[in-house]
């Protein structure tokens, strides 16, 4: 629904009844959502019946996509699109979603004369294209090929450096035209991928719990609400989804993944936004070591470290026992528990004090939590994610001292 629908909905009142009730206050700042994409097409093969619905959206479309994705899919996408007339052509988002990236596409854009964005591949790709987009005012189509994010959905891009190191976050105008969700493609990715999604998505209730938690904004409740929903959905599903990939619980786990995680986010907007556990992924970005892990494996291992921090610093034993939960539940399943299955048992003490700086930086989303944190302290919580809970009460009193 636009914003000016909204308006139209209200009930008509006189202007008697206007002062009555107060509407002759200044007008509040107006609030645009963008809750999801116009149209979602999903199924197995939903890429090879969806040519039509491409082409309503524009005949000259290029195709963005790491380099990898577009050798491997180039011929498919022909071949289904050489069937409405259209006119390809394909660019790499490489070195990254950075803004070096995006310069060089807004020329490629305009050279072909492209009248439609049509991204292809994992969330960084997704995130490009729907910015390229966003910035030369096309339309844009997503084609997600793994389940590790809800990019597919969204009206937000991540823009990193050159280097992949995590710099700022962009509002969109609109979620995209049309996602395709190909379970088809979504199956060849590795499985890895799928559980890495599954860490995202789970952020997204520890996370807007915290920031929003005690909204009394309808909408807001709603996107909590659905965080949980979508935690519990995991919970249930998601080993038996990683036994059986194709099947149908493996499929609920990808449409919880991709579709409903996005839902929250649209439903939620910017001020159901992430908190500590997206920051401390955004501060490991900065160490080199950190870009073989996926981004819903640090986000994973940083909903451990934002309950830590709940836990020492709020002596929060509710954190205490999410956190026990949660380490069973990633042992199950495979998602990181520690700095060392992140593969950073061996950084220095520079490097994990830098990325707890970055991740403390003023107007870092870390500072939603209802408490002060300081480097020292998130390092502290960064180290003892496995700490079991009988030892928490010692540690604080620990921190406390050394503070
Ligand atoms: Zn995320």
């Amino acid at each position: 629904m636009t914003a000016s629908q909204q308006r139209d909905d209200r009930p008509h009142q006189s202007s008697t009844d206007i002062s009555a009730t107060g509407m002759n206050q200044a007008p509040t700042s107006l609030l645009s959502l963008t809750v999801a994409p116009a149209q979602v097409l999903r199924g197995y093969h939903a890429l090879e019946q969806s040519g039509e619905a491409i082409a309503r959206l524009g005949h000259r479309p290029l195709v963005v996509g790491g380099e990898h994705t577009l050798a491997s899919l180039t011929s498919q996408l022909q071949r289904v699109l050489k069937k409405q007339q259209l006119q390809l052509s394909f660019a790499s988002y490489s070195p990254d979603c950075s803004e070096t990236s995006l310069t060089a596409l807004r020329e490629a854009t305009a050279n072909h004369q492209a009248n439609l964005i049509l991204g292809i591949g994992g969330g960084k790709a997704l995130d490009t294209a729907k910015l390229l987009a966003h910035q030369c005012k096309l339309p844009v189509v997503t084609i997600p090929t793994s389940a590790a994010t809800c990019a597919a959905w969204t009206a937000l891009s991540n823009i990193y450096s050159d280097e992949g190191a995590f710099l700022y976050d962009v509002s969109l105008d609109r979620c995209p035209d049309l996602l395709i969700l190909d379970y088809s493609l979504i199956h060849t990715a590795p499985q890895r991928t799928l559980v890495a999604g599954i860490g995202d998505a789970l952020a997204k209730w520890y996370e807007a719990s915290v920031s929003s938690g005690s909204s009394t904004v309808t909408l807001i409740i709603a996107a909590v609400q659905q965080a949980r929903v979508l935690r519990d959905i995991l919970f249930q599903k998601s080993a038996d989804a990683l036994k059986e990939p194709g099947s149908e619980v493996w499929q609920e786990v990808v449409d919880a993944t991709v579709l409903l995680a996005g839902v929250i986010g649209g439903l939620g907007g910017a001020q159901c936004r992430t908190v500590a556990a997206h920051a401390v992924h955004n501060g490991l970005t900065h160490i080199r070591s950190a870009h073989d892990a996926l981004h819903g494996e640090k986000v994973a291992y940083g909903i451990l470290v934002q309950l830590r921090l709940e836990e020492m610093l709020q002596g929060n034993q509710l954190a205490a026992s999410a956190r026990q939960q949660l380490l069973k539940f990633y042992a199950e399943i495979g998602l990181p528990q520690s700095l060392e299955d992140l593969g950073l048992g061996n950084i220095t003490l520079a490097e994990l004090r830098g990325a707890a700086e970055i991740a403390c930086k003023p107007g870092s989303d870390i500072h939603r939590l209802p408490f002060e944190v300081v480097p020292e302290q998130l390092m502290a919580a960064m180290i003892s994610t496995t700490t079991p809970v009988e030892k928490s009460r010692s540690q604080l009193d620990v921190t406390v001292a050394v503070k």
